[in-house]
């Protein structure tokens, strides 16, 4: 079999874990398989990088910021490949251009364009394990490029996809997909397995355990994930299209505190200001999650909306002259927003989950800034301080025995 194994920051943080991490690829590989291992930064490397470039420049290019954070997987790459000849097994690390990581320009968040996976397959055919970098690849300047936050997972769904791999397994610091982060919510369950849609939901929604990217990407191309620990020897979590009917119809919590709501107050009540408004924001390159216009009242009414934290400022400097043209009243945003959802297939044709995640939050007197639903998920924004409380009580509404 040809199998993909990814394994993230903490799995292999300092020598010990690369070692136990070694241990498992050589396994692997052992029992007579052909074995392509992703791998990610070490613990922390990639924030304590970002805090070196903030030190020196805090407005740094993208360009500059890629060049420097795709070293902190050059550096693991080669410690695993190290600990791998110590076992006494052929390896070779590859940085992401050599494993044929062609991205578009955006940097610091790259797409991967293609893989030509022709290098990896000479490896292979060699009798090498390969080990390559996560979350980095090249442009068509011959320039390096990284995917964001989190691409690792999506570098390994790339290579499974591009070379019919068998099995894709991302190794992690928990045993799976839980109910919630498990960090957080000691009572949240191990999911067996979970639909692409769901994961994707969940992903996009705050649950890090998978890049939203890879997901998306494994659903494409049919590729089927399993998340499970580097630790622990135990079953994980299945990623699959489709997954056996069970009682559990909500498959989890998510918290999101990465929001920014913006607003603006006393826009003209007129056809066309809301289309000016989001394309404005749309040539920003800003995506937009939770959209509410209040009712029109004395001719005017007000928009609201959410975007990431980072992209705060930025969506109201694309909007000032635009509101100001209009005589909007008030531009502003603010951060101190959470966003919490509850996940499953089985919501929309079963009735009362809304309510049973507002009844959660009503017994805890957390008040709902904005209601927003579809058909596998419903999200509430509510204040940040209570977001802890609130993951808690909506995960015991649907969880709690
Ligand atoms: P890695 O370094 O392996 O990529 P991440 O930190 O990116 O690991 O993702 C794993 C973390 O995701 C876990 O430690 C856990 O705290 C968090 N997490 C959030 N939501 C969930 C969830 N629903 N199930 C499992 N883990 C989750
Ligand atoms: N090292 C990168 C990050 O921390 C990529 C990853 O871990 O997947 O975001
Ligand atoms: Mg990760």
């Amino acid at each position: 079999m040809l199998i993909v194994q990814k394994f993230g920051g903490s799995s292999v943080a300092d020598a010990e874990r690369v070692f136990r991490v070694a241990n498992r690829i050589v396994d692997t590989y052992r029992q007579g398989n052909e074995v392509v291992v992703v791998v990610s930064a070490q613990g922390d490397t990639t924030d304590d990088l970002i805090d070196k470039a903030n030190e020196i420049n805090p407005n740094a290019s993208k360009r500059e910021m890629d060049m420097l954070l795709s070293a902190g997987e050059q550096i693991s790459i080669a410690l695993l490949a190290m600990a791998i000849e110590k076992l006494g097994c052929p390896v070779v690390s590859l940085l992401g251009w050599q494993a044929g990581f062609l991205t578009n320009s955006t940097y610091s968040a790259a797409r991967i364009k293609t893989v030509n996976s022709e290098r990896i397959r000479a490896e292979l055919d060699r009798k090498k394990i390969v080990i390559v970098a996560g979350f980095q690849g090249i442009n068509k300047y011959d320039d390096i490029t990284t995917l964001g936050r989190g691409g690792s997972d999506t570098s390994a769904v790339a290579i499974a996809a591009s070379m019919r791999a068998d099995l894709c397994q991302i190794y992690t610091d928990v045993e799976g997909v839980y109910t919630a982060d498990p960090r957080k919510i000691p009572s949240a369950k191990k999911l067996e397995e979970i639909t692409y849609d769901e994961m994707l939901e969940l992903a996009t929604l705050g649950a890090q355990v998978l890049n939203n990217r890879s997901v998306e990407m494994a659903k494409k191309y049919s590729i089927e994930l399993e998340v499970l620990s580097s630790i622990v020897h135990a079953p994980g979590t299945k990623v699959k299209e489709t997954v056996k009917m069970e009682k559990m119809l909500v498959k989890g919590v998510a918290k999101d505190l990465d929001i920014a709501r913006v607003m603006i107050v006393g826009l003209p009540d007129e056809p066309g200001v809301a289309f000016k408004v989001f394309s404005r924001v749309a040539k920003a390159h800003v995506n937009v999650d939770l959209i509410i216009q209040s009712v029109g009242r004395d001719g005017t009414k007000d928009i609201t909306f959410t975007v990431k934290k980072s992209d705060a400022q930025k969506t109201v400097d694309a909007l000032q002259e635009y509101c100001d043209h209009l005589g909007a009243k008030k531009l502003y945003f603010e951060t101190d927003v959470a966003k919490i959802s509850v996940v499953g297939a089985g919501l929309e044709t079963h009735e009362g989950f809304a309510a049973r995640m507002f009844e959660a939050l009503s017994d805890k007197n957390i008040n709902i800034q904005t209601i927003s639903t579809s058909e596998i998920k419903v999200s509430v924004l509510i204040d940040d301080a209570d977001a802890d409380v609130a993951t808690a009580a909506v995960h015991d509404a649907f969880f709690g025995e």
